[in-house]
């Protein structure tokens, strides 16, 4: 499939199905004129990620990777009056931009993001965990700086219980996933990441190709299991 079709696809598929309301195009829009990077889900991802966030029954999410608040909004409205969602984000600007278009989608009381290095805020939300102040997540979604995973994923396996959902974004890259020599950490991080979560005892985990808008790339999905 080439990739206007497969784009073409992405265009059906948001129009008859995922159909994001207009507080997505504000979304889109405030990023756009704050000078963001257009690199966030589509809306076809974005609704499977609603979806993933229902059919788990998820009332604690977290994100790792907030950019305009685009893939947040999305798990956001899916959560239950009392559910709440965690997102890291490095760049105090991204953030702003954030906060602005999750306040105007009216889920700003359910979303808490934490700016800095995702790193430092996950031993953070780590320590909370730990001593009870809040609750362990029910489903992570892990799409910043891609050479992180490994790291983020051993932290996010101290604050996930059984049953909880961590999903994944762009672990195929094109294709460059295959390369175990690329130079690319980012491409060394997925790689890495996926072999952790194949070879983890508490994990159960798969990955999925996709094709469309943004182009060929995938999505991983694992559970937490006894072990
Ligand atoms: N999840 C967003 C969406 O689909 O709407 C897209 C996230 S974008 C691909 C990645 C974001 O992660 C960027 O906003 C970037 O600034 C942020 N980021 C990169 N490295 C980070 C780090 N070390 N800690 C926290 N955030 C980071």
């Amino acid at each position: 499939v080439g990739a206007p079709a497969a784009a073409a696809v992405d265009a059906y598929v948001e129009q008859t199905v995922a159909c994001p309301g207009p507080e997505f195009a504000e979304v889109q829009r405030r990023a756009e004129e704050g000078g963001l990077p257009a690199i966030e889900v589509s809306a076809a991802q974005g609704k499977h990620l609603e979806l993933m966030v229902r059919i788990s029954g998820a009332r604690h999410v977290l994100e790792v990777g907030t950019l305009a608040g685009f893939s947040t909004l999305w798990m956001a409205r899916a959560l239950p009056a009392e559910g709440r969602l965690v997102t890291c984000e490095v760049e105090p600007h991204h953030a702003d931009v954030a906060r602005a278009n999750l306040d105007g989608a009216g889920v700003g009381e359910t979303v808490d993001i934490r700016v800095g290095p995702a790193e430092d805020t996950l031993l953070s939300l780590v320590d909370e965990v730990a001593s009870g102040a809040r609750p362990p997540f029910d489903l992570v979604f892990l799409d910043a700086d891609k050479a992180g995973n490994p790291r983020y994923l051993e932290l996010v396996m101290e604050m996930v219980r059984t049953g909880s959902v961590i999903i994944g974004d762009n672990v195929v890259r094109g294709g460059a996933v295959l390369d175990a020599e690329s130079e690319d950490p980012d491409v060394q991080g997925i790689r890495r990441f996926l072999t952790l979560q194949g070879q983890h005892p508490r994990l159960e985990a798969t990955a999925v190709q996709t094709v469309g808008a943004k182009s060929w790339d995938g999505f991983s999905l694992a559970v937490v299991t006894d072990g």
